[in-house]
């Protein structure tokens, strides 16, 4: 990326040969990104991110010629940048059926089958889930959706780069992505849009991207989302076996170091690179205040350090009560992640679930109470 933020500074759509430069080395990505979900070049469209990518998705099928209504399909488990665009369409007239998920995080395909209207417009499932890490039965839904002559959508934005993913044998007409995700760079992700697709721009202007998404684009950016592909295809193989190997030591061995723990998700169709435990009577938000004074980074599916009291909306859809979803913790795991890495962690996380426990109101001999106990003060 370097060099498209030094000397290599053209802007992508200018004809002089720096301009050339930037527009070849975006195009070089814009295959490899291609590559790696084995789609056609042209039917990568580059934006700011994941975020960008499911608006684009979700309000592009959904207002294609300037309709105003229609019915579409998500799940109760699909990241903020899926479900707020369909709530946003909702208030424009639009009706929105939100399918449940199994206590493992699943979509059924039958219930999406059984959601399906005569004026439904758009399907769309994420491949794999940011929280628990389930992964869904998304080739099913693609076929649910064909059959029904529906486009489906799949934010694959956790998915890609750990699993392989084939826009084409999947039957998946639209797909988001996310370069920081597998290892690229922030600020810059995709749409894959199938060729023949009905969709409208959401982003109006100079006419980049043909037409797709106006606005001078992000060369050093793309440029490194487009080397992170590379290198994820390349790598896939033996990176997700050691991830994996990693992901299956914290979900072994969490539960037999520390009494009631509990894994989130799905126990075997999980993201290669993700553990989601819940430790009863344990406040999220202090347990990962903890690990990081040990130079551990994770992460709990609680909001309950920001503005928000409210637990994470997955947890909830999985039928956590209140109280067990502000208990829990997500690991995830990267490339560079190594055995000793687990080693550390493993042998640091009972000590600190067992102090948090000793100063919690609703330790190991007390019930915990039915409801509203999910309280942000351990
Ligand atoms: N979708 C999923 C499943 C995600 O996990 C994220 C980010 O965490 C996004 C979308 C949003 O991606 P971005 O941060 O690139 O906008």
């Amino acid at each position: 990326m370097t060099p498209f933020f030094l000397d290599k500074f053209g802007n992508a759509s200018s004809l002089h040969s720096f301009g050339r430069d930037a527009r070849g080395a975006m195009e070089q990505a814009r295959k490899s990104v291609a590559a790696l979900i084995n789609a056609e070049p042209r039917e990568i469209v580059f934006t700011s991110g994941g975020t960008e990518a499911d608006n684009m998705a979700v309000k592009g099928i959904a207002m294609y010629k300037g309709r105003l209504k229609g019915h579409i399909i998500t799940s109760k488990i699909e990241h903020h940048a899926v479900l707020e665009p369909c709530i946003f369409l909702k208030r424009y007239g639009f009706e929105l059926t939100e399918v449940p998920v199994s206590t493992d995080g699943l979509v059924d395909p039958a219930d999406v089958e059984k959601a399906v209207r005569d004026d439904t417009v758009l399907i769309s499932i994420m491949t794999a889930n940011n929280e628990i890490g389930t992964v869904q039965p998304y080739r099913e839904i693609a076929k649910v959706a064909k059959a029904h002559g529906v486009p489906f959508h799949t934010d694959a934005v956790q998915a890609i780069g750990k699993m392989p993913i084939d826009v084409k044998a999947d039957g998946i007409d639209m797909l988001s992505m996310s370069a920081h995700k597998f290892h690229g760079p922030k600020g810059v992700g995709a749409l894959y849009v199938r060729k023949g697709t009905e969709i409208e721009p959401i982003i109006h202007g100079g006419g980049h991207e043909r037409g797709m998404r106006s606005s001078t684009e992000n060369v050093p950016g793309i440029v490194g989302f487009g080397k992170a592909a590379e290198i994820a295809k390349r790598d896939m193989g033996p990176v997700t076996q050691k991830v994996m190997r990693l992901r299956d030591r914290l979900i072994e061995e969490i539960p037999r170091l520390i009494p009631r723990a509990h894994l989130n998700g799905h126990p075997t169709k999980r993201l290669v690179n993700n553990a989601n435990f819940r430790f009863e009577y344990i406040e999220g938000e202090a347990l990962i205040l903890q690990l990081d004074m040990l130079g551990i980074a994770a992460s709990t599916g609680s909001a309950c350090s920001t503005s928000s009291l409210e637990p994470s909306h997955v947890l909830l859809a999985i039928g956590l009560p209140h109280e067990h979803a502000h208990g829990s913790l997500r690991l995830t795991l990267g490339r560079e992640n190594t055995e000793e890495d687990v080693d550390y962690f493993l042998a640091h996380l009972p000590g600190v679930v067992s102090k948090l426990r000793e100063i919690s109101p609703f330790n190991s001999e007390t019930p915990m109470p039915a409801g509203g106990g999910g309280s942000c003060s351990v």
